[in-house]
């Protein structure tokens, strides 16, 4: 038995060590990553419930990494905040979604309310009261207009927050961009300050759709959840939608739009476009 154990401290200190490195690795490279142009975003349509139609897509950052292969944000986010890189790549992904949408416009003849591009907003550009002024660019430099443009925003990033970050998204909703709250019911509660926030939607986190199985009591939560951003007049997005048992029982519950692997995955801009745009 002390031989197992050993055995297995022996396995878990290589474990260790095998994941510093990875990271070790990965802290070498991500510095020059953008300049390298290997960071890539990604697209998640969200399904309208009455039309079935795509109405909205959200962005998804990944790092096309040489020898790691294509990697999600979970493995390089954190170390990207950490090292104060996240400011650079979330501007960087806003740019490069902004862009993809005026392509997509003029491509395929969209109108302004037809297709929202979704970008999410880390805590650190949240802070930055350069914000405004950073996303006002993005729209300039792309010709794109306001209203196409969502900023997700997380409760935990807002909830502790002076009060010049609800100033902050009071500035970017005056000049017609829209704000989803994202993750809502995980973390801190933040319905008691729900109404502070000029949002115009709310997405259910997926955890409340994954428990999601008939008559459980967890399901009472996820009703009563939409029910409230319902009764806000929010807009709600259900999030992780992979069976067609939870699309049913999101749009029987009024849902507005339906975003999960039961539609499709994260898939690139090519494979977004032919899936979705192509006529
Ligand atoms: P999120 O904003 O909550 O994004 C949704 C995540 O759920 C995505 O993971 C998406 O691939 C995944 N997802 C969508 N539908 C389903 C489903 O049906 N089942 C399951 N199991 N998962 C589903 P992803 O792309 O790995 O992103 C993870 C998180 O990384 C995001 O969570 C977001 O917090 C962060 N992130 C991604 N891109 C960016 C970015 O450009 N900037 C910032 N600040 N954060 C980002
Ligand atoms: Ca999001
Ligand atoms: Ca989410
Ligand atoms: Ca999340």
């Amino acid at each position: 038995a002390k031989q197992t154990g050993r055995n297995k401290v022996c396995l878990y200190n290589h474990l260790l060590h095998q994941e510093t490195q990875r990271k070790n690795l990965l802290e070498q490279d991500i510095h020059q990553a953008l300049s390298l142009n290997q960071f890539v975003v990604h697209y998640q349509p969200q399904i309208c419930t009455q039309t079935q139609k795509v109405k909205g897509v959200e962005a998804l950052v990944r790092w096309q990494h040489p020898t790691e292969g294509l990697l999600k944000p979970y493995s390089f986010l954190e170390l990207a905040e950490e090292l104060n890189l996240i400011g650079n790549i979330g501007q960087w992904v806003l740019h490069t979604a902004s862009h993809q949408l005026k392509h997509w416009q003029r491509q395929y003849h969209l109108n302004d309310d037809e297709l929202t591009m979704s970008v999410n907003l880390s805590t650190f550009q949240l802070q930055d009261i350069n914000l405004l002024n950073l996303v006002s660019d993005v729209l300039t430099s792309c010709d794109l207009s306001p209203s196409c443009l969502e900023l997700e925003i997380t409760e935990s990033s807002i909830i502790h927050s002076p009060e010049n970050i609800v100033g902050r998204l009071i500035e970017l909703t005056q000049k017609g961009i829209k704000l989803s709250l994202d993750d809502f019911g995980t973390g801190y509660s933040s319905i008691k300050h729900l109404h502070l926030f000029p949002i115009n939607s709310l997405k259910v986190d997926k955890s409340f759709i994954a428990a999601y199985e008939q008559k459980r009591s967890q399901d009472k939560v996820l009703e009563a959840m939409i029910k409230f951003a319902k009764y806000l007049g929010l807009s709600v997005i259900a999030e992780g939608v992979e069976t067609a048992e939870q699309l049913a029982f999101c749009q029987a519950q009024g849902c507005d739009l339906i975003q999960g692997y039961f539609y499709s995955k994260p898939i690139s801009a090519h494979d977004f476009e032919s899936q979705y745009l192509v006529k």
